[in-house]
């Protein structure tokens, strides 16, 4: 065997960067790691190499560009760095490609040029993604660094599903439609579901729920996704951890003209303070329900609240698809959450839809169904995994004779 096989994944946040190095012969995880807190108070750097010991750093960290060069330094003190003959390249996680990237993309300097052409659609995440590409392209200029698109498998939804109903001239003006997000998550999930059948993608209706901390659902019809619950932005759709999800556009003007608050005011109002915490004060899932069940009425109201969205996005995708398959729960919640999983899904036989209480108790890492045997439509478990997404689709683009 011979030739670079290794593919190390770089997720830069807005104040955080999340990077793993994975071996593509086998898939294994060479070194994992997150710096946090970026340009904030006590950022610190968490590096564990796999079979190794998890190693710490705490020192100012003033900026992405800085974070990444610690990355770097850490990965070379294993061995694994950039410079490395096995590294055949990076792959990066950028969140907006608006509707210039609808694949992932080997960056060029008029690939970075579109992507902070594009800044204004995500100004906290494009600016840090970019970041992260010219750092790592610094660090090592000679490296084939990929870009792969928060928005890219959303490409595939129809106009009349992406279009908001306003003026067609002032959305074109300002690239105003639905993008979607999460679609390296709900690419890879839809496509595990359809293995877990033991179905050809292309045969199967698939319904995507990403609940994390960030939430979405999406359709997708024999491999193509039709569509999704987030929209120009993120905020759309589902109750998240923070955000609020759908709501009356109005509330945006009633805020400013009655409320008094500033654009930038309600954005944070929205984003970072409404959801389940703006709701009961806690966004962790697991708090939520820990309250309900103390019998806090707020908890137990957020909870409610979250369960009838997502209710009501299954029933409106079931519509759109026709025929469904399976659905599909993923994400930090969406793996975990029995009483989420069990609640979303509670009294809907009539679209075929059950769910086994024993199958949906068992704990697994792994793929698994969780409706009874008898069930119209498979209901799932698929763990999610960016990573492993962003890093195979890197390495089809940068050694597809390998990867084939
Ligand atoms: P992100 O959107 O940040 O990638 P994740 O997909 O990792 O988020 O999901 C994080 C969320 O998962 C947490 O906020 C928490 O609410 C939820 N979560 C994790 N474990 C459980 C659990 N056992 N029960 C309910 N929720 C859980």
């Amino acid at each position: 065997m011979s030739g670079a096989t290794r593919v190390l994944v770089l997720n830069s946040g807005s104040s955080s960067v999340k990077y793993q190095l994975l071996d593509m012969r086998g898939h294994r995880r060479l070194a994992t790691g997150l710096v946090e807190r970026i340009g904030e108070e006590a950022p610190r750097l968490v590096h564990t190499p796999a079979g190794g010991r998890r190693r710490e750093r705490r020192e100012r960290i003033a900026g992405h560009e800085q974070a990444l060069r610690l990355v770097a330094e850490e990965l070379d003190a294993d061995g694994l760095g950039l410079g490395s003959a096995e590294l055949a390249g990076v792959g990066h996680r950028v969140v907006h490609g608006g509707r210039s990237f609808t694949e992932p993309t080997l960056v060029t300097d008029e690939v970075l040029a579109e992507i902070e052409r594009l800044v204004p659609l995500a100004p906290l995440h494009n600016p840090a993604n970019l970041t992260g590409i010219r750092t790592a392209l610094a660090l090592n200029p000679r490296l084939p660094q990929v870009a792969v698109f928060d928005t890219a498998f959303h490409a595939t939804i129809p106009e009349h599903a992406a279009r908001y109903a306003i003026d067609a001239a002032t959305a074109d003006a300002h690239l105003i439609r639905r993008y979607g997000f999460h679609g390296t998550s709900h690419a890879y999930v839809s496509r595990r579901a359809a293995a877990l059948l033991g179905r050809e993608v292309a045969e199967v209706n698939v319904i995507v729920l990403h609940l994390g901390n960030g939430a979405s659902a999406s359709a997708v019809a024999g491999g193509r996704c039709v569509e999704t619950s987030m929209g120009l932005t993120p905020l759309e759709g589902l109750v998240m951890g923070t955000r609020s999800g759908d709501l009356d556009p109005a509330v945006v003007f009633h805020l400013a003209r009655r409320g008094g608050l500033t654009v930038d005011e309600i954005d944070t109002l929205l984003n970072k303070r409404s959801g389940l915490l703006g709701l009961c004060g806690a966004n962790d899932m697991r708090e939520v329900l820990d309250r309900a069940e103390r019998g806090e009425a707020a908890a137990r109201l957020a909870f409610d609240v979250y369960i009838h969205r997502l209710r009501k996005y299954l029933g409106a995708y079931v519509a759109v698809l026709g025929r469904v398959d399976a659905v599909v729960f993923t994400a930090g919640v969406g793996e975990n959450s029995a009483p989420v999983r069990a609640a979303a899904i509670e009294g809907l036989e009539v679209l075929g839809l059950a769910v086994d209480p024993g199958r949906n108790a068992a704990r697994s890492g792994e793929p698994r169904l969780i409706s009874p045997e008898y069930a119209r439509v498979a209901v799932a478990v698929v763990p999610t995994d960016e990573e492993l997404e962003i890093a195979t689709q890197t390495y089809a683009l940068v050694s597809p004779e390998q990867s084939a």
